[in-house]
């Protein structure tokens, strides 16, 4: 016990001195600029927070480009640099299992915290699109954590924290609201473009089904009527049985599928051994986690990202029956 107080102590005294070094030279460089700091929590956050805010804000991507959100946590750096920013914006519905513990840390007066997906309504792992029936040994009761937080994977959804960043934004500087204004609206109208793409594809997709590499679409597939059979959890580190393999096999089979969706930060393995079983094909769907550098570098981005997207599902789900 005196081992954790302790342990404890010293983290915080790190944590605050680290503080305290920083808020002296920050404060220096944001009075010369004026700029907004906004540290955002991964990709698809940061990706509104740029586009609506652009050159007037200072972003810091807390996630390391090319890594897995699922599970990643912050070091004490990070965590320390937070402290000093005006705007914190995070996806919430359970994806940063981090924030909670991070927000209580910081100064609310200085820091606006943005959950993305406020107000968003959110759907249960368990039904996230999918008609397998989960044996009785998994039934379990429902907490927070049963929810799906790939929420950002609708582009209905995304819209909708944007949104929610705007009003951030307006909050912390309202001078510059005629210009987050209209970038929110430049971002909406590519967002309703896409999601009126997707839509009217989806009308000529002769199958529903899609079997995904995790549970990452659940949102996406409620929204364009798809039926989504993940091959692991909402996180990719829930490994499947070799009884839902066998289970996945057979309904690909039952209903054609030919193709299995793999994705980036994730292990191709579950899902070429699914190919290789109804000699079928692999094919990429992009949940939009993250970018890696060279991503970062070549101008991808969320949306260039689900048109991508797009085209596999055509591909996938042209032949179905
Ligand atoms: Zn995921």
């Amino acid at each position: 016990m005196r081992k954790t107080i302790l342990f404890v102590s010293l983290i915080l005294a790190l944590t605050f001195s680290a503080a305290a070094c920083k808020d002296a030279s920050n404060a220096a460089e944001n009075s010369g600029t004026g700029k907004l700091k906004i540290f955002t929590s991964f990709y698809p956050m940061h990706f509104i927070a740029k586009e609506i805010a652009q050159d007037k804000a200072k972003i810091i991507n807390m996630i390391p480009a090319g890594v897995e959100p699922h599970d990643w946590e912050p070091t004490l750096k990070i965590m320390a640099q937070l402290q000093e920013s005006d705007i914190f914006i995070y996806n919430g519905a359970g994806m940063e299992r981090w924030a909670e513990r991070v927000i209580k840390n910081l100064d609310l007066n200085r820091t606006k915290v943005v959950e993305a997906s406020k107000d968003i309504e959110l759907i249960r792992g368990e039904d996230a699109g999918t008609s397998l029936e989960h044996p009785a040994e998994e039934a379990h009761g429902h907490d927070e954590n049963d929810n799906d937080p790939h929420v950002w994977v609708s582009p209905v959804n995304l819209k909708k924290e944007a949104a929610n960043v705007l009003n951030a934004l307006i909050e912390k500087d309202s001078k510059n609201e005629a210009f987050y204004k209209e970038n929110y609206d430049k971002l909406s109208q590519r967002l309703d473009k896409l999601d009126s793409d997707i839509r009217e594809a989806a009308k000529g997709f002769k199958g529903n089904t899609i079997v995904t590499s995790h549970e990452a679409f659940g949102y996406f597939a409620k929204e364009y009527d798809l039926i989504q059979i993940p091959i692991r959890g909402i996180s990719p580190q829930q490994e499947p049985s070799t009884a839902k393999l066998a289970e996945i096999v057979k309904l690909c089979r039952d209903k054609d599928i030919k193709y299995v969706f793999v994705e980036k930060f994730v292990s191709p393995k579950y899902s070429e051994t699914i190919a290789k079983e109804i000699k079928g094909e692999v094919l990429t769907l992009n949940a939009a986690h993250g970018l890696t550098e060279e991503e970062e570098k070549s101008g991808i981005d969320y949306i260039s990202i689900m048109y991508d997207n797009l085209k596999n599902l055509e591909k996938a789900l042209g032949g179905n029956k």
